[in-house]
């Protein structure tokens, strides 16, 4: 495998045209260029015999790399088969392994609550993931793939000219090509690309890149061209970008509120420039990560901003931390209200137990009057933010007492939209019991569990009256459910809330559920890849507590195939088999409507 010269600016990438131009004895416009980005993970190789992948390696010294074929089979990517029209013989494909920002960070999380110790970044995890003895744990990280060449011992065994067409064939033979490539006659518009990269796109991207890769479109002008020291190519060159991690210190790390009462910690930066905007605050997750970095007030921390993501620190550097200060610790009171914060024994996070806690007074409404709960239309999370700053709504009944008079008050109101608005609150009271369940944020319930306690109890009053033990005997509610609800209700300032919803005229009850033995009677469900809200034992309990039949393969009998994200060979396979694929949404829905098909 090839390695890079390095351009740091435009001077530096029209020299190296320059002196292209010179050795070619041509000029190198004609040909023009390919541009793509420079993923930054872990370089490997795919060899295909007549179009089949049998050899997996990584990039080594660059002449030798260690076989981890087994390994890069696991990797979702990486097709077995090539598709399509693929030459016979071997041949082998070049480029690059890597991880999303998001599987990586949610990976971290996942990790904090097994008491695993946290990956530093990427592209480590990514290289370490490759070199796994075991095939199986390779196949549990979230890593993907990206081609950018292919080489076989005859040339004549390609058709294509450019390296522009040589990326089209990889992509049409199944193998991933990177987003945002390019080709250009002109250098000029060459660099035009790279800035817009370097400012615009790469801080979208789901993924690292350091940087963009030039190289002469046409084959022919890059044989002519040759390689230096059998290394380095003289028609490519790395286009290098300012890097979008820095340095800077943490000043503080403070602590917010959210809707179920969890504390978020995050941290306030000396303010530090990344790409182009100035970053002051980065989240911090949980106590537990924090640790687990070692994060100090006072210390020097690289901080990387990616995607659309609030900025990350990755990590600290104690060399230039010195002295450093005391491991921070969460506050022993929440900083909104002042009630002592406790801590989950099955989960890292630590909240606040006061229901009515002004911190988590905004997110709580938000997400009471949100689509999947009382379903509100019109009271967005601006209204909200007014309603509460106008003194007219402290906690979810008082939506209910809101006035025609009072909205038209208001900055933004006016006659229709207020009229709308009232209505959409006065259809909601009528919603049934588990979606207010849902709605009022309580530890632990979310839909499905509110769907499970509702129908179960059929009234609040019943709800609230239950044990943690008779809570927990119901299917699909175990223990950790029951202490939050009755927690929850065992606060005076919950059960006088259910008291002013009440005495405004919502619904406190389930209506009774057709029998006939559920929405999915019947049904024989797979569920694959990460669903957006459901664990996986969670989504198994709503099929099965609605009829359903959960199974581990796709087959002809399977009624359909529940998908997520990351979802690999059973998609496939159900796709092939033409079984219905859904997704969560609709299979909460069908399972809320009792839908027969
Ligand atoms: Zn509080």
């Amino acid at each position: 495998m090839l390695s890079l010269g390095n351009a740091f600016d435009e001077a530096e990438l029209d020299a190296w045209r320059d002196r292209a131009v010179r050795l070619a004895g041509e000029d190198v416009d004609k040909s023009g260029y390919a541009v793509e980005l420079k993923i930054d993970g872990a370089a490997v190789s795919l060899t295909y015999d007549d179009g089949v992948f049998t050899i997996g390696a990584t990039r080594g010294n660059g002449s030798i790399g260690e076989v981890v074929t087994e390994n890069l089979r696991t990797v979702r990517d990486v097709p077995l088969r090539l598709i399509g029209n693929h030459p016979a013989g071997r041949i082998e494909i070049r480029g690059e392994v890597y991880m999303p920002f998001d599987a990586f960070e949610k990976m971290n999380e996942a990790r904090v609550q097994a008491g695993e110790p946290v990956f530093a970044n990427p592209r480590n995890s990514a290289a370490g993931s490759l070199r796994q003895l075991d095939p199986a744990v390779t196949a549990r990280r979230p890593l993907r793939f990206f081609g950018y060449s292919v080489a076989a011992a005859d040339p004549a065994t390609f058709d294509f000219r450019t390296q522009w067409d040589l990326l089209e064939q990889l992509a049409a033979w199944g193998i991933p090509v990177a987003p945002h490539r390019a080709r250009y006659k002109k250098m000029e518009d060459v660099h035009k690309w790279a800035h817009n990269i370097e400012h615009n796109v790469r801080g979208q991207l789901n993924f690292a890149i350091d940087g963009a890769v030039v190289k002469i479109d046409s084959l022919r002008l890059q044989d002519d061209l040759g390689v230096v020291g059998g290394r380095d190519p003289r028609w490519a060159i790395a286009r290098k970008f300012a890097p979008d991690i820095a340095e800077t210190k943490l000043l503080a790390i403070k602590v917010n509120v959210g809707r179920t009462g969890a504390l978020n910690p995050y941290a306030e930066l000396e303010p530090v420039e990344i790409g182009g905007v100035i970053v002051k605050l980065a989240t911090l997750h949980n106590e537990d990560l924090i640790r687990a970095k070692d994060l100090r007030v006072g210390d020097i921390v690289q901080v990387k901003r990616a995607g659309e993501v609030i900025p990350q620190i990755i990590a600290s550097v104690p060399e230039k931390s010195e002295p450093r200060g005391e491991p921070w610790r969460m506050p022993p009171n929440c900083p909104s209200c002042g009630t002592p914060v406790e801590r989950d024994d099955e989960e890292v996070a630590i909240y606040c137990p006061n229901v009515a806690c002004p911190g988590r007074r905004l997110e709580a409404l938000v997400h009471f009057a949100s689509r999947g709960a009382m379903d509100i239309r019109g009271l967005s999370y601006a209204r909200i933010d007014q309603l509460i700053a106008a003194g007219l709504v402290n906690d979810a009944a008082d939506i209910y007492s809101l006035t025609g008079e009072q909205l038209l008050s208001l900055e933004g109101y006016a006659g229709k939209g207020t009229e709308a608005l009232l209505s959409a609150i006065e259809t909601s009271k009528a919603q049934p019991l588990s979606r207010l369940l849902g709605a009022l944020g309580i530890r632990h319930v979310g839909s499905i569990a509110a769907q499970l306690l509702a129908r179960h109890f059929g009234t609040i009053d019943e709800i609230a009256r239950a044990s943690s033990a008779e809570i927990g005997s119901v299917r699909g509610v175990g223990p950790i459910i029951a202490e939050g609800v009755v927690r929850f209700f065992s606060d005076a300032s919950a059960m006088q809330l259910v008291e002013k919803l009440r005495a405004a005229g919502v619904n406190l009850s389930e209506p009774h559920q057709v029998a006939a033995g559920g929405a999915l009677a019947g049904k024989t469900v797979v569920i694959t890849g990460t669903l957006p809200t459901l664990t996986r034992p969670k989504a198994t309990e709503a099929v099965e507590s609605a009829g359903g039949r959960v199974t581990s393969s796709v087959s002809k009998a399977t009624s359909f195939v529940v998908a997520g994200a990351e979802a690999g060979s059973k998609l496939e396979k159900a796709r092939s088999l033409g079984v219905e694929v859904i997704d969560e949404a609709e299979l909460l829905s069908r399972i809320a409507t009792g839908e027969r098909d």
